[in-house]
């Protein structure tokens, strides 16, 4: 298994970066996911249009030009041959002695893996999701893919050890901002799909992204608005939708079950027209 790391393909066990990066020091670092399903990158443009934007946020340049990043990126899916698969890529702005203040031009790090994995979903489509709720305590920009992720790994682990599968996140006002690493959605019963809008609380993803763009092909009605728990345990279907998990049902909401308790027939409709979208789209 190889890793890159700074211009090199090094063994995985062997790939590192220096005590005194920002990545590590002050989670100064945003990150990228992307799916290869049978050989082909899933969504690749939308993924970088948003790693340049999470860049020009916090104003790290780019580590090298937006035609070398995918040639590296195939390289490294063809060094450690694999098909179906999540490439991981994080851009951190650079190695420094700690300081709060730092230097405009510091040469970024740029670091990828990849990592197999099995793009069936099995658990996942045959029981659904249980969700808990817990308190979004992220910082303010969520917008921003950030490795800031400590309040949602611990969201994780509490919706986990409560024998949940996953956290739906709630803001101070009592609304579903988004999972844990994912996008939230309900349909409601005049069948509008409806998900929180890219408000500046959520992390714009990129699944939910194609969702409206198949939701238009097929006249499907999709809302940005947002909605509580409450709504969401009333609501016929709830999914969740990611680069690595597709189209993932809900099925039940802090022990409220949702609908018939089932994986949804849209959830799972939608799920296949991802994938043939993706296929259609991106597959090369
Ligand atoms: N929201 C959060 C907080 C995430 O971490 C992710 C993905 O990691 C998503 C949403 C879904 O985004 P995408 O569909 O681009 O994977």
């Amino acid at each position: 298994r190889f890793a890159y790391v700074d211009g090199q393909y090094v063994p995985h066990a062997k790939a590192c970066v220096h005590i005194e990066d920002r990545g590590f020091q002050f989670a100064d670092a945003i990150y990228e996911v992307i799916a290869i399903r049978n050989g082909a990158l899933m969504d690749e443009r939308g993924h970088l249009d948003r790693l340049v934007r999470s860049l020009n946020e916090l104003k790290i340049p780019l580590p090298m030009s937006l035609t070398a990043l995918p040639i590296v990126m195939r390289e490294l899916i063809r060094r450690n041959r694999v098909r179906n698969a999540a490439l991981y890529m994080q851009i951190t702005r650079g190695e420094a002695a700690r300081d709060f203040r730092f230097d405009p031009d510091l040469a970024p790090t740029l670091v990828m893996t990849v990592r197999r994995a099995d793009f069936s979903h099995t658990k996942q489509l045959n029981q659904g999701l249980k969700i808990l709720s817990v308190p979004d305590l992220r910082w303010a920009r969520p917008d921003i893919k950030t490795v800031m992720l400590l309040p949602s790994s611990l969201a994780k682990m509490h919706a986990l050890e409560q024998g949940a599968d996953d956290a739906w996140l709630v803001d101070a006002n009592g609304y579903v901002t988004e999972g844990s690493s994912n996008n939230a959605w309900i349909v409601t019963a005049d069948g509008e799909l409806v998900t929180r809008p890219a408000d500046g609380r959520i992390l714009k993803g990129v699944t939910r992204s194609a969702l409206q763009h198949i939701a238009t092909l097929f006249q499907l009605r999709i809302v940005e608005r947002p909605f509580t728990i409450a709504e969401a345990q009333a609501a016929c279907e709830a999914f969740s939708t990611s680069a690595s998990a597709f189209v993932a049902p809900v099925v039940s909401i802090d022990g409220k079950m949702i609908g018939d308790g089932k994986p949804g027939r849209v959830a799972l409709g939608m799920r296949e027209r991802y994938l043939r979208y993706s296929e259609g789209a991106h597959g090369a």
